[in-house]
Order: structure tokens, then sequence, then C-alpha cells
């Protein structure tokens, strides 16, 4: 079927993960006409395989990568601002050990950390003495003895790019997931394009003024196969792996480990009752269809964590895993773990022609500057383009006051009495202020509707469904919630059966918004 359009899209952006979701967002709200296509589900490639951390990147300061740091550390601070109901403080424990990085060289290093990015109101770093009769030493083998503790945040990654595909819609974008953008060229000034339905087989054909490639680990798919143009520069795809087992140790702090090849591991407190292990690089040649956790992965994982814990951690006690792709931007270092984390735009602009914005590289913690980096990058296609904005308004749900989610909790545990705390906290934690469309006239479980499990409720499900543009069970489970890994496999299936039946009765219109 051929849907042609009257008047080109402003924006055309290839790639629902982070990246392009910042994108979507940024532009929708400067007044830009934004479609946003992603072939799977939002956060479906590298976005919800990360290590979840808001992050200056510590270990990247001996890589004197200090742009990059200082830009991560005060994107901290904003983050922590728009999503307070998914970005949190988290607090680290670094352990220092024998044949490690010197003690002075890591408070050296701390120091730096604290005051590179600008006033924070996270804690600042310290020593600590890890002891058995002290939280941080109890889990540690008796020999270690010292370490620093230094803070950063944490973030549940798939839901902070839905989020900035619900903005971007609700700012007027056009949203189209499971839709894959299989062929586009230039005519002139604007990009003709092609992009499949892919639930329903659908061929469509657009049109648009500027296109942007934000695909990802998929980067040179898209130029070498979809727009076949030469790649304006090289991306190393690097997979990284996290393993998750129960939970360790008590307390909320994480640690941060160094390992023999001088590279970095991270316990991270995970979901209540699990413990959230990574992470690994791994260079790959291609992207391949399938990507999984080798068994090398799992056994390195364990063996970093066995040599720091009092109770060794073995790949018996796995019980989720998951792998991503770094699409790290080609800087020539030969050590995956070296190659810059910092993100590269390229535009290619010939005169006449209709530009095309790449984007390699680039965090989770440095989306929203991307974004505008890549708004800056474009803006002479769009004279007149409103000023950048995003650094001052909330994403879905973080509409608080003061950005404090703990008083925000009591106010709503209050007004909803009859529900149990657990639950309003897990919901606020997904949701934030916008809980209140879920819960509304709701005093009772009975009152949301079927319970599946873990806190998941009919009419989570249903919000999910018609605002969130969920369609398939791994979107609910595994990604907009982690409901999931609290489920059983029975109460996994009947969440399936319900999302399966839902979907059929709405059809195949999957843009609710
Ligand atoms: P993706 O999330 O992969 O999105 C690209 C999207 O494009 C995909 O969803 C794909 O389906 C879609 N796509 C591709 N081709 C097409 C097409 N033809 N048509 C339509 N859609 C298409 N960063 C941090 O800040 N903190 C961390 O703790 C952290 N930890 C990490 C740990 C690991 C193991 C990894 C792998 C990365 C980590 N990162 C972290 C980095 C961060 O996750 C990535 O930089 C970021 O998610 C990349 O986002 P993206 O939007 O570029 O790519």
């Amino acid at each position: 079927m051929t849907d042609k359009r009257d008047k080109p899209f402003d924006l055309f952006i290839i790639g629902g993960g982070i990246n392009g979701a910042g994108i979507a967002r940024d532009a929708a709200g400067r007044g830009l006409n934004v479609a946003l296509c992603e072939m799977n589900d939002f956060a479906s490639g590298t976005s919800s395989a990360s290590t979840k951390l808001i992050h200056g990147g510590l270990r990247y300061l001996e890589q004197y990568k200090f742009r990059l740091v200082r830009e991560a550390l005060a994107e901290r601070e904003v983050l922590m601002r728009l999503a307070p109901h998914i970005v949190r403080p988290l607090s680290f424990v670094l352990p220092l050990t024998p044949g490690m990085r010197p003690g002075w060289l890591i408070r050296a290093g701390l120091w730096v950390y604290d005051r590179l990015g600008g006033p924070s109101r996270l804690p600042r770093s310290r020593a600590v003495l890890l002891h058995h009769h002290n939280i941080e030493g109890q889990p540690l083998r008796p020999e270690i003895r010292r370490g620093f503790a230094y803070s950063d945040c944490w973030v549940d990654d798939a839901r902070l790019v839905v989020l900035n595909v619900r903005a971007a819609a609700d700012l007027g974008a056009t949203v189209l997931p499971r839709t894959e953008c299989v062929a586009a060229h230039r005519d002139g000034g604007i990009w003709r394009i092609e992009t499949l339905d892919r639930r329903t087989g659908k061929t469509h054909h657009q049109t648009a003024l500027v296109m942007v490639n934000a695909a990802g680990p998929w980067v040179e798919r898209v130029t070498d196969d979809v727009v076949r143009m030469p790649s304006p520069a090289a991306v190393q795809l690097i997979k990284g792996s996290h393993i998750i087992v129960p939970r360790l140790y008590q307390g909320e702090h994480a640690y941060i480990l160094q390992s023999r090849d001088r590279r970095v591991v991270f316990i991270i407190p995970y979901e209540g009752e699990f413990t959230l292990i990574g992470t690994t690089d791994v260079e790959l040649s291609a992207m391949p269809e399938h990507l999984e956790i080798g068994a090398e992965e799992v056994a390195y994982l364990c063996d970093v964590a066995s040599g720091y814990l009092k109770s060794p951690v073995t790949p018996k006690d796995v019980v989720w895993d998951y792998a991503g792709v770094r699409p790290l931007y080609d800087d020539g270092s030969t050590n995956p773990s070296e190659l810059t984390r910092d993100y590269v735009l390229a535009v290619n602009h010939a005169a006449g022609q209709a530009p095309m914005l790449t984007v390699y590289g680039g965090k989770i913690t440095t989306y929203r500057r991307l974004a505008e980096q890549a708004m800056q990058r474009i803006a002479t296609s769009f004279p007149g383009l409103k000023p950048a904005w995003t650094a001052t308004h909330s994403l879905p749900g973080g509409e608080m006051p003061g950005a404090d989610f703990e008083s925000f909790l009591a106010a709503l545990c209050s007004s909803h009495a009859g529900l149990p705390r657990e639950f309003i906290t897990a919901l606020a934690r997904r949701h934030g202020s916008r809980c209140r469309d879920i819960l509304r006239g709701s005093q009772l479980m009975d009152d949301l509707g079927a319970h599946f499990g873990a806190g998941l409720t009919a009419r989570e499900v249903d919000y999910l469904m018609d605002i969130e543009w969920a369609r398939e069970p791994d979107d609910v489970l595994w990604r907009r919630t982690k409901c999931g890994l609290h489920m059983t496999e029975a109460q996994r299936r009947v969440v399936a059966s319900y999302i399966s039946a839902r979907a059929s009765a709405i059809g195949g219109d999957t843009n609710p918004g």
C-alpha cells in the first residue's frame, strides 16, 4: 500500500533507542514535524541492555576523557531533576586490593570526579574501612579492609527511552513502532523513504527534509543497505553482557570491582531480590541475528565477583542474563575497553541535497546533550528553529514538586491507603506522577482488574499497551516493567495470552498517540 503524504516530515529518525527517542523529543518540542521509526519495540536494542548507570564514568578519567566525564556528570544532575522516578542516586564502594590501581591514584581520581561536573546534590566521595561488622564490608573477603565510597545514579534505561518517545508523541511526533526503514534515497532537497510495517507486512512511503540515522549497532547496515551511501565514519561493535543472581548481600549500595585485565565490573542491587553483575567487552565483526551471553563471559563475571566476595558466585547461580552491543565510534584503539564512549555526529550535507545526520557511539547518560548537539548540527535546515529546552522540562511522570520522589510516594500511599505500599512504590517508580492515571478510582487491588503476579495488573498492562505502544509479552515483562523476573513461567504465559488477546482486539494500529 502507498501512503503518500502531501507535506514532508521535517525530520525522519531511524531507530527508537535512547538516541533516536531523545532527538525526537527535542525536535518535536522545537516545533519540527517529526517521525520516529523503530523496527522492533522501543529500546529493544542496546538501550535496554546497559548497566543502567547515569554516571560520569570514573574509569574514563584515566583515559583523559575529561570532556565526556564533565558532560556526563553534569547530565547526572539534570536527569535526576527531569525523571526522579526512574533516575535515583546509587552509592558505590570501591574495594582496594593489592596489585590493582593504588589508593592514592583512586583518591586523586575521585577528587576530580567530585568536582568536574560542577555542583552536585550527591554526597562526595570518602575513604571507607571495610569490616565484617559494617554493611559495606560484610559480603567482602576478610582480607579486603579499605576502600572508597562515591556516588552516581541508577536509571531504568528502557523506561527512559519509552518516556522520551511518549514525550515526543505528546508534542506531536508521529511514532512508528515495529516499522523498519527499508530504503531511502535523495530526490534533490527531500528524502523519499520506504518503511515496512512489520506487524501488517504493509509498505508505506514517506518524505522528509532531513534524515537521522540513530540505528545504534545497525548504523552501518542503514548507511550501506538502506541509504546506500558511503559511511561517514566507522563503528566498532563491542558486546557487553550481564548476569543476574539471587541477592548477594544486604544494603542498597553497589560495588565497583577492578579486574586483573584493568577493566571494572559492577555488582548492583537489582529489583529487590536480585543482584546484577556486569559487564564484559567482546569485539564482534558483525551484528548477530540473535545475541546471547557466552559461557566464557558468565565465567569471567563470576570469577571477578568471586575474587572479592566471601561466598563465590558460580554459573549455577545465574537466574537471568542479557547482552547488548555498544556501537562505539572507531577511534583506532585496539583494546575494546579503551575505545571512546563519547559520541560523534556526522552530517552529510551536499549542496542542494537533503541532509543526513548519522549518530555514532554515545551513552545513555549523555543522550539529552547528544540530541541538543544533533539539533545544532541540522539547525541550518530550519531557520527560526526554537532554542534548546529539554534541560528544564520533566519527562512524563517526572512532574513532582522539588523532584522529590519520596514525598510524592508518601502522598500517593496515603491517598490509596487500601493498596499495599510495596505495590504502589513499584508502580510509582515506573510511572511517577502518571501512575495516577493507572490508579484512578482504585482503593483495593480488585479495582485494578486481574493481578498477574509480581504487582502487575490488567490496568497497568492496558496502560502500557494504550499509552506506551506495548504489543508483545517481552515489551511488558522485560522492558516497560521487569515483572518477568519475579514471575513463574505459568504466570508469564497468562500475561502473554492476555496481551495477545488484547493486541488482536486493538488490531494493527500501534500508534496510540
Ligand atoms: P539502540 O538502543 O541499539 O537503538 C537503535 C535502534 O535502531 C534499535 O532499537 C534498532 O531496532 C533500531 N533500528 C536499526 N535499524 C533500523 C531500521 N532500518 N529501521 C528502524 N529501526 C531500526 N551507557 C550509560 O550511560 N550507562 C551505562 O551504564 C551503560 N552501560 C552499558 C553496558 C553495555 C553492556 C552496553 C552494551 C552499553 C552500555 N551503555 C551505557 C551505552 C548505551 O547503552 C548505548 O550507548 C545506547 O543504548 C545506544 O543507544 P542507541 O539509541 O544509539 O542504540
